[in-house]
């Protein structure tokens, strides 16, 4: 069985063959910390830690090398830092600490290297100085710009003409630019921003330079995958290729580019001006982490993926019908398994995750209505699938009690305590009554030897 992925240079599915199979490379574009993350900015998080999770099932864990980074300097965050009037470092610790937490609530495991921009000055700074040396880049009024004419494959990623890249920057080309679609590299900081000193004069670096600096130091060129959201195409990838393969003059810069499709607000975009961003870092507090993981990964990624006030409820309901299969099971040994064919087969097409998830229902099915003698088999099997995609890591019981939210758990145990203190004393109308308030509240009590214990229904 072999990996298929889509590749956007190519424009079609393509088995992944990797460079070197001991050492798959993995990039993908990281933060801007300068806020609270919001749902849109994890869907990338959550599809290529799948896809990092499936190339440690097929390579091994230790020979997977996946990079993200994060932008630690930038005009939003030094924004941020004078509106707050503290130094940039502050924003960032704050805001990466956030990001961190809430996206290993969602299952996603730490890259192997989380390349910081303030940390890869002095590559940055040489890279650009390789470009400048080969004539792909050139100074002007404090800035160091990328020549575009200088590499002439510029727009294959994209599949843009130079002439439509020129009427798109028609509006407010800076007059220091050679070609209107010259992007910079260096530029000099305002008073009071972050600066660092370089060959080419006081300043910082421009965006699309850090991640080739970047993998460059920690992968090396070329990689084998190159992720990120369908938006960064272009101009973003588009000028990272450019540069890195002047500076480095390689063939090639990664073996494969993948993209996610956007996640929209229902039927419109996510937008401040809208007023409808929706944080991770809210959700989280409101729905298990593998809830919304499950509601991530509902559509395949290169889909757009339309967020509704359901969506996360509904990826609840998903992963409650699988539970309960499990907790139906649960005086079934599940026998040590490797996630099944179809399962398999489904993912390896190009993370179908979508068909992925239909298999886990059917092997759920199975595990409540199949022969008995295979029960044992088929719960390792539904185990070792979830496991793998970052799914059903709880243990049932605690999945339906933990999927309450904080306040209704406390509320619950406070009438669950009352009713076993009204029982012990033989007050029957009183515990009847606590019982119809937790039957409204959904919950559903089970009584055994050593006192209730409680759960969430499941069909609700
Ligand atoms: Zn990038």
């Amino acid at each position: 069985m072999n990996l298929v992925l889509y590749d956007t240079m190519t424009r079609e599915k393509r088995p992944f063959v990797p460079h070197d199979p001991k050492r798959v490379t993995m990039y993908v574009c990281g933060p801007t910390v300068y806020n609270y993350a919001h749902i849109g900015n994890a869907r990338p998080v959550v599809a290529f830690d799948l896809l990092f999770r499936l190339l440690r099932h097929l390579y091994g864990d230790e020979h997977v090398v996946y990079a993200a980074n994060v932008t630690d300097v930038d005009d939003k965050i030094n924004q941020k830092a004078a509106d707050e009037g503290v130094p940039i470092g502050v924003i960032t610790a704050r805001y990466l600490d956030a990001y961190h937490a809430d996206m290993s609530v969602l299952g996603a495991l730490k890259p192997t290297f989380e390349p910081r921009a303030t940390e890869t000055m002095v590559e940055i700074i040489d890279m650009i100085g390789r470009l400048v040396r080969n004539n792909a880049a050139y100074a002007a009024e404090g800035h160091v710009l990328f020549n575009t004419a200088a590499y002439s494959d510029y727009g294959r990623l994209s599949r843009r003409s130079l002439d439509d890249m020129i009427a798109g920057a028609r509006v407010d080309v800076a007059p220091y630019k050679q070609n209107p679609a010259d992007f910079v590299l260096w530029k000099p900081s305002k008073p009071g921003e972050p600066v660092w000193d370089s060959p080419f004069g006081p300043g910082r670096p421009g965006w699309h330079i850090e991640c080739s600096a970047m993998i460059e130091k920690t992968l090396g060129l070329p990689i084998d995958i190159h992720g990120g959201g369908n938006d960064l195409i272009f101009p973003h990838h588009e000028n990272e290729m450019a540069q890195g393969l002047c500076a480095t003059h390689d063939a090639e810069y990664a073996r494969y580019w993948m993209h996610n499709g956007f996640l929209n607000m229902g039927s419109e975009k996510m937008s401040k001006s809208l007023g409808n961003v929706i944080l991770a870092h809210d959700l989280v507090t409101r729905y298990p982490g593998e809830a919304l993981r499950w509601a991530l990964l509902s559509s395949h990624y290169r889909q757009p993926l339309a967020w509704t006030d359901e969506t996360a409820e509904q990826a609840k309901s998903a992963l409650d019908r699988l539970y309960g299969a499990l907790e139906r099971a649960a005086d079934v040994d599940a026998e040590p398994a490797e996630p099944g064919e179809a399962f398999m087969a489904a993912l390896m097409d190009d993370m179908n995750t979508p068909r992925a998830y239909a298999e886990l229902f059917a092997l759920a099915q199975r595990l409540d209505s199949g022969p008995t003698g295979e029960r044992s088999r088929v719960k390792g099997e539904l185990l070792a699938a979830g496991h793998l995609i970052g799914f059903l890591k709880a243990a049932p019981d605690a999945w339906f009690q933990g999927a309450a939210d904080p306040a209704l758990k406390l509320r619950i145990e406070g009438l669950i305590a009352a009713r076993d203190d009204a029982r012990r004393v033989k007050d029957w109308p009183t515990a009847d009554r606590l019982r119809a308030e937790l039957t409204d509240l959904n919950v559903e009590v089970m009584d055994g030897p050593s006192g209730a214990t409680w759960r969430i229904k499941s069909d609700a």
